[in-house]
């Protein structure tokens, strides 16, 4: 096998998504209702998503079919490449053999409108006109803005504050795909005004920006809430990528040793490993699996295990998983998209039982990797993609001294287009890393609902 680029035909693209839950090896403790304490019931979800979204959050199938009209719009850019890096093994000087699964391909240059169409779709299935979400750095806005125009739904996003000021162009993608997008926090919600009371300059938060979109979507009649991260539906539709890549190795007669790629939420790598990841439990195959993240942000590596609100403002489900405390601000790194406070509970249990290594990573040392890697391959990573590349290096250069051949496949969420501002500050020398104190973590603690 010598070919440097995988192509799957659209004939042979998986037609199901992955829902791990059924094969997990330790079972998962459900999201509790922060008013009562209990389990929750899909009733509970009902105003923020569609049915059909919170069946798929519960289920103990391993398959779900993927409807047709997801498909039809998925063929817009899927099957996504499987491509060999060999410019960089030569570079390394490597034995290693390194592959990445390219989701940079997609119309918002990412991994999310794998979920985003999907999501937009059960909407409109079920005649919800407005989908409020929020965003980051706005890679989600832009998914969920794409995939809303594409089925006929108004799209309201409300974007943490630093990133809509500094990054003016992820929101005017959203614009040009038809959705509105507001500063968080805003004045147009409780909990956004509540925060600009304390701090009318507030830099806004993930935290903060979900909870006013969950509080505009739950006030609603016709609008549902949308989450591009964290939760088992958006895991599960990200699979695709996993799935098409198994064909892919199949197709070049090779298999991974090692999976590396980046945890903001958890839903690319999700998607990336969790189908690789039963062969490992069942004990079929000895993978190494390392999830890596920011040492500004080290939810995995540095998080305490433990129930903890998805939000800001304490509106959303209990979540059993690592956390830096809901109230956690993250400092102001350029990979913001690995800058929640949390992370997938399934893929946090999966860290717990040692199944998945968590990395925590300084972003000078990214950056470089990102050079590397453009100066290689050709492609400018975005900055959170850039960490499973850093992880990838190392474990290659590993294999340098060793003379180990292992074959590492890279989970390639983006491209780095709109992350133009922050290379300007590598490579002008004026990038500066940053390490969470120990004392943040030590006081989130104090923050924790107690429930065990
Ligand atoms: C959002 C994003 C991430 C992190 O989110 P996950 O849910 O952990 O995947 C990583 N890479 C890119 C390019 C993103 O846009």
């Amino acid at each position: 096998m010598d070919e440097s680029k995988i192509f799957l035909s659209e004939r042979d693209m998986p037609q199901a998504w992955y829902n791990i839950n059924p094969d997990l090896p330790a079972p998962l403790q459900p999201p509790i209702h922060p008013g009562t304490g209990q389990p929750l019931g899909p009733e509970d979800l009902a105003p923020l998503f569609p049915m059909a979204l919170i069946a798929q959050e519960m289920s103990m199938e391993p398959w779900i079919d993927i409807p047709d009209d997801v498909m039809e719009i998925y063929r817009l850019w899927r099957p996504s490449p499987l491509h060999r890096a060999y410019a960089l093994e030569e570079h390394l000087g490597t034995p290693a053999r390194i592959y990445y699964k390219n989701e940079s391909v997609s119309p918002a240059g990412s991994h999310k409108p794998n979920t985003a169409v999907a999501q937009a779709y059960y909407n409109r299935e079920e005649g919800i006109p407005r989908i409020i979400t929020e965003t980051g750095a706005g890679q989600w806005g832009s998914a969920l803005s794409f995939a809303c125009c594409v089925f006929g739904i108004q799209c309201e996003v409300y974007m943490v504050r630093v990133s809509y000021d500094g990054k003016p162009y992820r929101r005017l993608l959203m614009n040009a795909w038809g959705a509105e997008c507001y500063p968080s926090p805003s004045d147009r919600t409780e909990a956004g005004r509540s925060i600009l009371a304390e701090d009318p300059d507030s830099p806004g938060s993930l935290g903060i920006a979900i909870s006013e979109a969950v509080e505009v979507a739950a006030q609603a009649d016709d609008a549902k809430y949308a989450l591009g991260s964290v939760l088992n539906h958006v895991l599960l539709h990200q699979t695709i990528v996993g799935l098409e890549a198994k064909k892919q190795f199949e197709m070049a007669g090779d298999y991974p040793d090692m999976i590396v790629g980046n945890v903001g939420g958890g839903s690319n790598f999700a998607g990336v490993c969790f189908p690789f990841v039963k062969e490992k439990i069942d004990g079929e195959r000895d993978i190494q699996i390392i999830a890596t993240e920011p040492t500004a942000c080290p939810t995995m590596t540095r998080g305490i295990y433990h129930y903890d609100f998805g939000d800001t403002a304490e509106l959303t489900p209990l979540l059993k998983m690592h956390t830096l405390g809901h109230k956690f601000i993250p400092a102001p790194i350029h990979a913001g998209g690995l800058r929640y406070h949390g992370a997938a509970p399934q893929m946090c249990l999966l860290v717990s039982q040692g199944i998945v290594e968590p990395r925590a990573l300084h972003q000078k040392e990214v950056f470089e990797a990102a050079i590397t890697w453009s100066r290689t391959e050709g492609h400018l990573p975005a900055p959170e993609t850039a960490h499973g590349i850093r992880a990838a290096i190392d474990e290659a250069v590993k294999c340098r001294e060793t003379g180990e051949e292992k074959c590492i496949l890279i989970g390639y969420s983006g491209h780095g287009h709109f992350d133009l501002a922050a290379y300007d500050q590598y490579l002008s020398g004026n990038m500066v890393d940053y390490e969470l104190p120990q004392e943040k973590i030590d006081a989130a603690v104090a923050d924790l609902p107690e429930v065990e």
